[in-house]
């Protein structure tokens, strides 16, 4: 699944250099050249990252950033500061309101990209194609392969992401409300029980390998995936 990266940014060159190597890179990119407009464009669709230019016409960056990380929904988003003063104080100021990292201009595209896929690594691993093996059960993003000892598992796309969310974010239990948030996205209105009939689906399928109970029902809360299934077996 490519990230959709938020581009603030009011120098079109820097603006242009910048979307187009993300483009390159497979993100989405969305671009804004003030913090008002990028304000408009998160209310209809929730970006995944923010390159977020600390000088800019009205509202700076920072006071942006902080704003964003004061409303619910966009508290989490994961937001690398660039910018051109090199003061070891307004680096603090850069970290201290919530920036995940910090990038001073000029720079490479190179590690531009290296920095964003380093945040999302940590922040999203659900979009990283990193495989993941977890008790002998094995996913590919890159292949969209879901393998136990080389025996492959048919999966629909949806039941896929779902498995992909929950084994980068293995051990924790999630709602319903949080899995629609993660895994079907934002802005979509979904019924709760759109998440079981898929959770069920998942199931069955992991069922051919014996693997079903690495996904947890907890009751009352949600659902959780486990490396240690031994014991209820
Ligand atoms: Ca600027």
């Amino acid at each position: 699944m490519s990230a959709k990266i938020l581009v603030v940014e009011d120098e079109p060159a820097i603006q242009e250099l910048i979307a187009f190597n993300l483009k390159l890179s497979g993100y989405t990119v969305l671009r804004a050249e003030n913090a008002e407009d990028a304000m408009a464009m998160i209310k209809e669709v929730l970006p995944d990252l923010i390159l977020l230019d600390w000088m800019l016409p009205h509202m700076s960056g920072v006071e942006f950033a902080s704003i964003l990380r004061r409303e619910v929904r966009t508290r989490t988003i994961p937001i690398i500061m660039l910018t051109a003063r090199v003061e070891e104080n307004d680096k603090i100021k850069g970290l201290e309101i919530g920036a995940d990292d910090y990038m001073t201009k000029p720079f490479s595209p190179r590690e531009l990209i290296a920095r964003i896929k380093a945040v999302l690594r940590r922040r999203l691993p659900e979009l990283s194609d990193d495989v993941i093996e977890t008790s002998g059960l094995r996913l590919d993003p890159a292949t969209h392969r879901v393998t136990v000892h080389d025996h492959e598992i048919a999966l629909g796309p949806t039941e896929f992401r779902l498995l992909h969310f929950l084994m980068t974010h293995a051990e924790r239990v999630y709602s319903r409300g949080q899995l629609l948030d993660h895994v079907w996205g934002d802005h979509v209105f979904l019924e709760d029980r759109t998440v079981d009939v898929h959770i069920l689906r998942l199931r069955k399928a992991l069922e051919v390998v014996k693997k079903e109970k690495m996904v947890q029902t907890i009751r009352g809360t949600g659902y959780r995936f486990t490396a240690g299934t031994e014991g209820h077996l």
